[in-house]
């Protein structure tokens, strides 16, 4: 065979016609497209090619492997570093119908036999390995046994000294080649400098992998850096905007990440705290539950992160200078890994650089010192330069950004500051609560701008007190008033924009002045532009200032199926992402399938959890949106009138 369609010299190739692959993607994942670089990478491996690629986070490295397993007879062993995540990885994969499993030294003893009389079975698609199980000398003629059709190196970037991630036991992987030379081996990680990409080809002794190296850019992710003056009190005013989204604030001390994590929780913020200074049990139990969204915030040093395969990640924020690009990027990248907007914040200040100086001095090797200086130097340029920082952050990892605005930061867009609007709120919701939360949005504005509208006049409005307060402002900062409000759901709205607003428990916090309400507000000095590809960026939807308005109805939808997705997860013992992706549940509360087939439509919605909670899902949108000839899929419910529901409770 000529060397590119098998250089590994696999005499038995199985061959999978392109349309399977597609009908493949589509079934097990409910996906109608490839991400860029999925569909190259999964041909190379489907003819026998080894693979190296880099590949941003969220960028889909895992059904880059996946696929294969699931398309090509024998098993697919999959090499990761990270115990801790395997059980969630196996879960996911398990979820689209996948046969997965995992051996790694937390399993029970019964659990193990089970495992390996699958494996030899050929009952397994993926198997996930930690390196050192490949040094146990019982287990590689256990392995030479069975039929593998491909090995995935998970985190590559481990085997290699100059990474920053270097892990001994990973040397073992030069055994693979050697030991499977029919098989192909692909290599995943998400940061490699060229340096790093040549250890690891050589290391693994790869044979003319085709190699990828995607962009570092991350388009959902929006970049921000504000001035820290009260870090805490930015923090969770931060955080106060975003009630009930996942998030991770970073701190540099494992006191600081104690105080924030007792000062946010104090202010009924749900948070917790996470550092090397913690007991074992605490790390894995705090971090278990912020993947199961049972808190919203992690708080935590850069010790945290490593075994983060959430994916709805909503906000990164770092309360103090990180010490390099490196790690702002890779902390930040924990962000908006399935593709929805993300906010990446950082509270800036020289000061921070100044005291990060004080423990590079006391690096001994001069040689390391200046290296280390001079990377902190260019952390504190990002941070106080007034140029795009996506084009920063892509310089210094050697690509050309060539668009002159990202459309995706601070720079770009103008200031983004927040802002105080709690007393416009209270106008607002005291309008709509003293007209029992029967007015639409457009007779709320005619309300407090005092106009003597005719519904006003009959329903009797113009008598009550709110009538007129906010005569001062335009009709048009009303209008945005009420938009941020569903924003931050203070209000919500069934669906249609001319249905009545309803308070809920966080906006009568803010009527009742138990809390107040801030907002982003941007001043854009330029309109957004395109990202290079032409594909419009999505930005987070509080920092636009005005979302658009099919984003803020969906809002209600959307958190009652992120409510029932919780409650499956916890029922079924799995992290909520596992279920659907937060990018599916907003596609499902825009779209609103009714029926089985419709919901089969949805991006991230295959054939396994369609049988599985397809029913659960359309039930809860059909109900939401009350009574209407499609609202009945299932024929034998009365229709229920749309009736003044219980909001799903806030985590907060
Ligand atoms: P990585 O390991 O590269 O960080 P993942 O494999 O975790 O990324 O994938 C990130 C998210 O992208 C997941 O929610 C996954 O379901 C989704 N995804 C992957 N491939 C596609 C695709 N072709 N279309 C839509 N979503 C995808
Ligand atoms: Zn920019």
């Amino acid at each position: 065979m000529p060397p590119e369609t098998s250089p590994t010299g696999h005499s038995n190739r199985q061959t999978v016609p392109p349309r399977h692959v597609l009908a493949a993607l589509d079934e097990v994942f409910g996906f109608r497209q490839f991400r860029p670089n999925q569909r190259e990478i999964v041909q190379a491996i489907l003819a026998g090619r080894d693979v190296f690629a880099v590949m941003p986070t969220g960028g889909g490295k895992s059904l880059c492997y996946q696929l294969p397993a699931h398309l090509l007879e024998g098993t697919c062993l999959v090499v990761s570093p990270l115990i801790s995540l395997m059980k969630d990885q196996v879960d996911a994969a398990k979820a689209n119908g996948l046969r997965a499993e995992f051996l790694n030294s937390a399993l029970p003893a019964d659990e193990k036999s089970r495992v390996a009389a699958l494996l030899s079975r050929g009952e397994l698609d993926l198997l996930y390995l930690a390196p050192e199980r490949l040094a146990m000398e019982w287990f590689l003629p256990r392995l030479k046994a069975v039929r593998l059709c491909m090995i995935a190196v998970d985190e590559a970037h481990c085997i290699s000294e100059w990474g920053h991630d270097f892990r001994k036991d990973y040397l073992l992987l030069d055994r693979l080649v050697p030991e499977f030379p029919d098989v192909p081996v692909a290599a995943f990680t998400a940061t490699a400098t060229h340096r790093v990409q040549q250890d690891i080809v050589a290391k693994l002794g790869l044979r003319n992998p085709l190699t990828i190296r995607a962009s570092f850019d991350r388009p959902n992710l929006f970049y921000e850096v504000t001035p820290k003056d009260d870090v805490k009190m930015q923090i969770l005013e931060f955080v106060r905007d975003r009630v009930g989204e996942s998030g991770i604030v970073y701190r540099m001390t494992r006191k600081d990440v104690e105080s924030t994590a007792e000062f946010l929780r104090s202010k009924k913020i749900k948070a917790l705290p996470y550092h090397a200074g913690l007991d074992n049990d605490t790390r894995r139990r705090n971090q278990e539950m912020f993947n199961r969204d049972k808190v919203n915030v992690v708080v935590a040093t850069i010790a945290f992160g490593m075994g983060i395969d959430k994916s709805n990640i909503r906000y990164v924020v770092h309360g103090d200078l990180p010490k390099n690009i490196e790690g702002y990027y890779q902390e930040t990248g924990r962000a908006g890994r399935d593709g929805e907007p993300a906010h990446c914040m950082l509270f800036y200040t020289y000061g921070d650089a100044v005291r990060l100086k004080y423990f590079i001095h006391q690096v001994e090797d001069p040689h390391q010192r200046a290296n280390q200086e001079r990377k902190l130097q260019e952390m504190a340029n990002f941070g106080s330069r007034s140029t795009c920082r996506r084009q920063q952050i892509l310089r210094y990892f050697g690509e050309s950004y060539i668009a002159p605005r990202c459309g995706g930061c601070d720079v770009c867009m103008g200031d983004v500051r927040t802002v105080d609007v709690t007393r416009e709120a209270q106008i607002v919701m005291s309008a709509v609560a003293r007209t029992q939360e029967q007015s639409a949005a457009a007779h709320v504005v005619d309300i407090v701008t005092g106009r003597a509208s005719e519904a006003v006049v009959r329903l009797g409005h113009d008598k009550i007190k709110t009538f007129s307060a906010g005569k001062d402002a335009a009709d048009a900062d009303w209008q945005r008033a009420i938009d941020d409000l569903l924003v931050h759901r203070c209000l919500v709205r069934p669906d249609a924009p001319d249905a009545p607003l309803k308070l809920t428990d966080a906006g009568r916090d803010v009527l009742f002045g138990r809390r107040g309400l801030r907002v982003f507000r941007s001043r854009p000095r330029v309109a957004p532009v395109a990202a290079p590809d032409g594909a419009k960026r999505k930005l987070p939807a509080p920092a636009s200032g005005a979302a658009p308005l099919t984003y803020v109805s969906e809002e209600g939808l959307f958190e009652e199926l992120r409510a029932l997705r919780k409650k499956l997860a916890r029922k079924a013992g799995v992290p909520p992402y596992v279920i659907f992706s937060d990018q599916t549940l907003r596609e499902l509360a825009r779209q609103k399938p009714v029926t089985l087939a419709q919901m089969r439509e949805v991006s991230g919605v295959g054939k396994q959890k369609l049988n599985k909670y397809g029913f659960d899902f359309i039930d809860a949108i059909a109900r939401h949106l009350g009574p209407a000839p499609t609202a009945m899929p299932l024929g034998d419910k009365p229709p229920r009138p749309l009736r003044k529901r219980r909001l799903p409770r806030r985590s907060r």
